[in-house]
């Protein structure tokens, strides 16, 4: 496998990184191989326990794996990487925050200037559809909106490669379809700062809504068990 510009996870294995009560040998995932291209939207489906979001972590450089190789655009991934950023089911906001200094507080931990800082913020916001809500509290969001948060703060670093892990998997049907649905019209029309996209999800149509490949995991161990091409 080969992905010079992109993603490359070649045979990657990870045994044992969670404590388990029997201390029976777990083997999370096993032998996994995949590539992701510049401008790909790959769609990662399996049952729940297959290793998913294990994936996801070793990918952003939380977890290592025990045998085979990560590499991002040619390197190898020994710890979070620039170009890569994460959207969660769910995370934590600072409540003594705003959304725009939620927002911000990423770029502050990556040196951005102020001025810059606050520039990029709110325009992280008023793509993702938050514009209004620059002042809010967090507690003062919907659950929608809560998530957009979570989507300016992945953005505003301008990611190569944005992952996913089932981010609208918290949100009631409708709301998960307008956000599902904004994403999508972002995407289409080259707004979203973006090149490449892994998306985690339970649901199929999503996927084939959204990707131009899905990739079937196997659960215990997870592997990737099958390819569907789309586009
Ligand atoms: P889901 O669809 O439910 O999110 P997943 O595919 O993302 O599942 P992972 O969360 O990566 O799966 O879990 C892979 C394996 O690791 C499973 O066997 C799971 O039980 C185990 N595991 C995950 N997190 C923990 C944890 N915090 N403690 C113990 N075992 C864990
Ligand atoms: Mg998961």
């Amino acid at each position: 496998p080969q992905a010079e510009q992109g993603l490359l996870v070649d045979a990657a294995g990870v045994r044992q990184i969670y404590q388990k009560g029997d201390n029976a040998d777990l083997v999370v995932l096993d032998d996994v191989s995949l590539s992701i291209r510049e401008g790909e939207v790959v769609g990662l489906l399996g049952r729940s326990g297959s290793g998913k979001s294990t994936l996801l972590r070793i990918i952003c450089g939380l977890v290592k794996p025990t045998s085979g190789r990560v590499e991002w655009r040619g390197k190898p991934v020994t710890g979070p990487s620039e170009g890569l950023s994460m959207v969660f089911q769910s995370f934590a906001l600072f409540p003594w925050l705003t959304v725009l200094e939620n927002v911000e507080v990423g770029l502050e931990a990556i040196g951005v200037p102020a001025a810059e800082r606050r520039r990029r913020s709110l325009e992280a916001i008023d793509l993702i559809g938050l514009d209004g809500f620059e002042s809010a509290y967090p507690k003062e969001l919907s659950g929608g909106m809560r998530q957009r948060v979570g989507f300016a703060r992945a953005l505003v670093v301008h990611p190569r490669l944005l992952l996913m892990d089932e981010p609208f998997s918290a949100l009631d049907v409708l709301t998960a379809e307008t956000l599902r649905t904004d994403l999508i019209e972002l995407w289409i029309e080259g707004r979203l700062p973006i090149k490449s996209i892994l998306m985690v999800t339970h649901n199929i149509e999503e996927a084939v809504l959204m990707c131009d490949r899905i990739l079937i995991f196997s659960s215990n161990p997870g592997r990737v068990a099958a390819e569907i091409k789309i586009n």
